[in-house]
């Protein structure tokens, strides 16, 4: 089959055609469709992220046609025919005090896809059972794979922010545009924030409804409840809590960010919070996927070619996508 592996941190993909790998017990052998491209992605290929498996295929976002049912997993419900998502939780040990108390996503030695576990950026890959979702049905292959990372954890990050009205999106990429859909449903007013001069995600953003638009180098016309950061940038941190009213929380939604400059405490007094947030649960996807449908979320997504994805990569790096990033399987050319 065709993969693009990635040889060593910094290095560029490469084009290789491997052995499809086989379902063991547990396992789906899923036949990739569309697979996400995630920041993540590319702090993995940066070497942001330590200990990546080696040769590694990237990629999280995967809906794909389930293939063949490995001994035992059929108790997960998925039979021969099916559509399939992975998202990055990809194991997990069930034994330590995060699984116990139903915080999977902070497992101790949980196992990630497309990091230590290898992801979609290929024809085919296998997933633990157990941790496969069903994607409902209405959304395309790959109108569906921005939902499984970007939408995931965009939607746990929104959960995170509390239920204030005004909501601040720094980084309006492949998440913020869809949890912009989500806030707008549930009545909140979206301000977001892009790259100075961005101006066509500020044209995204206010088609979806949001009340501003500008770049993140401005303050917001009015004060916030609450803010997401999606863009890995430390300095943004003070920026958001100044924008934030007292009581309001600053949720650091991505893997990884820049150092957080020194900020004065008077920017954090009056009961403001930062946090972060971390992974997704199987919950988060369940929750999630019963919800988007009926608002219905609608990914933008900018596809490309599997032999592409160091473009799509690059892309994403630069911000010249449009929305979602996705790689679309068995076509050579879109
Ligand atoms: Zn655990
Ligand atoms: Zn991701």
């Amino acid at each position: 089959m065709r993969a693009m592996l990635l040889d060593a941190p910094g290095r560029p993909l490469r084009a290789a055609e491997v052995e499809r790998p086989t379902a063991g017990p547990g396992q789906l052998l899923l036949a990739v469709r569309a697979c996400g491209v995630c920041r993540t992605d590319l702090h993995v290929a940066d070497g942001e992220l330590p200990h990546p498996k080696l040769p590694l295929v990237l990629g999280h976002e995967i809906v794909g046609t389930v293939a063949a049912v490995g001994e035992g997993a059929a108790a997960a419900g998925f039979r021969v025919g099916d559509r399939a998502g992975v998202t990055s939780l990809g194991w997990t040990c069930g034994e330590c005090r995060y699984c116990r108390a139903r915080r999977e996503n902070l497992c101790d030695r949980a196992r990630f896809t497309g990091y230590q576990i290898d992801g979609g950026y290929a024809d085919f890959t296998v997933v633990d059972a157990r941790y496969a979702l069903a994607i409902p049905p209405g959304y395309t292959d790959v109108g569906a794979a921005p939902l499984l990372c970007a939408g995931l954890i965009g939607y746990r990050a929104l959960v995170a922010a509390g239920d204030g009205e005004r909501l601040g999106l720094y980084g309006f990429g492949a998440a913020a545009h869809i949890v912009a859909q989500v806030a707008r449903h549930q009545g909140r007013r979206v301000f977001a924030f892009t790259r100075p001069g961005d101006v066509a995600a500020q044209r995204l953003a206010l088609e979806l409804g949001a009340t501003w638009a500008g770049g993140s180098d401005v303050p917001p016309p009015e004060p916030l409840d609450a803010v997401i950061l999606f863009a890995p940038v430390g300095a943004l941190v003070p920026a958001a809590l100044r924008a934030v009213v007292k009581g309001g929380t600053v949720v650091c939604a991505g893997i990884h960010m820049s150092d957080i400059p020194a900020f004065p405490y008077a920017l954090l007094w009056g009961e403001r919070v930062v946090r972060s947030v971390a992974n997704l649960t199987r919950k988060d996807g369940e929750e999630f996927l019963a919800l988007a449908p009926t608002i219905p979320v609608r990914a933008a997504v900018s596809p490309y070619p599997l032999e592409r994805a160091a473009q799509a990569l690059a892309d994403l790096r630069s911000g010249a996508v449009h929305g979602a990033a996705v790689l679309v399987m068995g076509v050579t050319d879109c």
